[in-house]
C-alpha cells in the first residue's frame, strides 16, 4: 500500500443520483466531503435519453443535464469533486483506507458508497469481441448508430421492452430475443411492443453467437429451445438488455452483501456491517432501482455520516 497522502472526513464513492445528494447534503454540513466519480459521471442516467418521473421537472429532463445538474449543486456547496476509481479499501480500524486508482492512498472518517450497477453482458465470446463495433448495452446511447437498419435486442424486462420501442423508431427492424416463452416486463410495456410493427419477437430463443467480418456485425445466430432449430438473423446491431449488476466487487470480503452482491445495510438505514461505512443507492437497491429512491438514500446515507461524526466527536470530547 502506497503513502497515505491525505485523510477526509467523508468520501463519496460515486456520482450519481445517490452520490451527488450525499455530496450536497454533507457539503452543506460543512463535512468537506470528497467525491469520486468512478469511470462513468454522472452514472446510468448519462446513458439515458428523458427522464419523466423526477420530481420538481415537470416536463422532463434530459438524462445527462439531470446528472449535470446533480453536479452542479454540490459543487455549489463545496464537494471537491474528482475523477477518479476507488481500486481497494481496508476497513480494518476506525479509519477507513481507500486506494485511488491503485496508488493514491486516502483515509476516511466516514465512507458513503454510492457505486449504482453496471448492466450484464451474455456472456459470449462474439460478444466481447464485437462490444463497441455493432454490439452495445445501451440503446439509447448507440441506437443512433444503426438509423434505418436491422437490429436485434436480448431481454425481456422492462428495460429490453422500452428500448426495443427506442429503436423501433430509429431501425428499420427490430428483432427481440425472449429466452422464456413470455415477457417479464409489465403489462403496459408489452402491449406496446405487441403493437409496434417493425418489432419481431422471437419467444424461447436465445443468441448462440454473434457474427461479423471482423470489424462489424452481420448477424446474429439463435437457437429456439422449443422448436430447436437454429437460425441466422441478417442485422447490424446487437443490444443486450438483461438487466444489471450492483459494482461491489471491491467491498467483497469486508461490507456484508446478497448473494448477487447487493450491499446489505441495516433495515431503515444505509448502515454497512462496518462503522462510518454507508451504503446507498443501486449498489444497496435491487427493488425499487429509480433515481429519485437513490437520491433519497444519498440523503439517508450523508445525514447518517453526520451522525456518526457528531456522535464520535462527542465521545472523544
Ligand atoms: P430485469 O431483471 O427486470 O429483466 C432482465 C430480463 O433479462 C429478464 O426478462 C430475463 O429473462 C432476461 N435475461 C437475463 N439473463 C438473460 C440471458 N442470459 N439471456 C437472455 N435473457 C436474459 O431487468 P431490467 O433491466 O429490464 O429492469 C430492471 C428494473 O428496472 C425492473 O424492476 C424494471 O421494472 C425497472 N425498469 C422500469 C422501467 C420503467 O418503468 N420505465 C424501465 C426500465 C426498467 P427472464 O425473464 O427469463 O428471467
Amino acid at each position: 500500500m502506497s503513502e497515505v497522502t491525505e485523510h477526509v472526513h467523508c468520501l463519496i464513492i460515486g456520482s450519481g443520483p445517490a452520490g451527488y445528494t450525499a455530496a450536497v447534503y454533507a457539503a452543506r454540513a460543512d463535512l468537506k466531503p470528497v467525491l469520486y466519480t468512478g469511470i462513468v459521471p454522472g452514472g446510468q442516467l448519462t446513458q439515458t435519453t428523458d427522464v419523466e418521473n423526477f420530481p420538481g421537472y415537470p416536463e422532463g429532463i434530459m438524462g445527462p443535464e439531470m446528472m449535470e445538474d446533480f453536479r452542479k449543486q454540490a459543487e455549489r456547496f463545496g464537494t471537491d469533486i474528482r475523477f477518479g476509481y476507488i481500486t481497494s479499501v481496508d476497513f480494518t480500524g476506525p479509519i477507513h483506507t481507500i486506494i485511488v486508482d491503485e496508488h493514491k492512498t486516502i483515509t476516511a472518517d466516514t465512507v458513503i458508497i454510492a457505486t449504482g450497477a453496471s448492466a450484464k453482458w451474455l456472456g459470449l465470446e462474439s460478444e466481447q469481441k464485437y462490444n463497441g463495433f455493432g454490439v452495445s448495452a445501451c440503446a439509447v446511447c448507440d441506437g443512433f448508430f444503426f438509423k434505418g437498419q436491422d437490429v436485434a435486442i436480448v431481454g425481456a424486462g422492462d428495460t429490453a421492452a422500452e428500448e426495443a420501442t427506442y429503436l423501433a423508431k430509429l431501425c428499420n427492424k427490430v428483432h427481440l430475443l425472449v429466452r422464456r416463452d413470455e415477457f417479464r416486463a409489465s403489462k403496459a410495456m408489452v402491449h406496446r411492443v405487441l403493437n409496434t410493427p417493425n418489432i419481431e419477437v422471437h419467444y424461447t430463443s436465445q443468441a448462440t453467437e454473434i457474427m461479423g467480418n471482423g470489424q462489424t456485425v452481420t448477424g446474429v445466430k439463435i437457437f429456439n429451445s422449443q422448436t430447436q432449430e437454429e437460425k441466422v438473423l441478417d442485422i447490424t446491431g446487437f443490444f443486450v438488455a438483461i438487466g444489471h449488476k450492483p459494482n461491489t466487487d471491491i467491498f467483497k470480503g469486508w461490507l456484508d452483501m446478497d448473494e448477487t452482491g447487493y450491499l446489505i445495510t441495516k433495515a431503515g438505514t444505509t448502515q454497512t456491517n462496518i462503522e462510518g461505512v454507508f451504503a446507498c443507492g443501486d449498489a444497496q437497491d435491487k427493488v425499487y432501482r429509480q433515481a429519485v429512491t437513490a437520491a433519497g438514500t444519498g440523503c439517508m446515507a450523508a445525514l447518517e455520516a453526520e451522525r456518526y461524526l457528531a456522535a464520535k466527536e462527542h465521545a472523544m470530547a
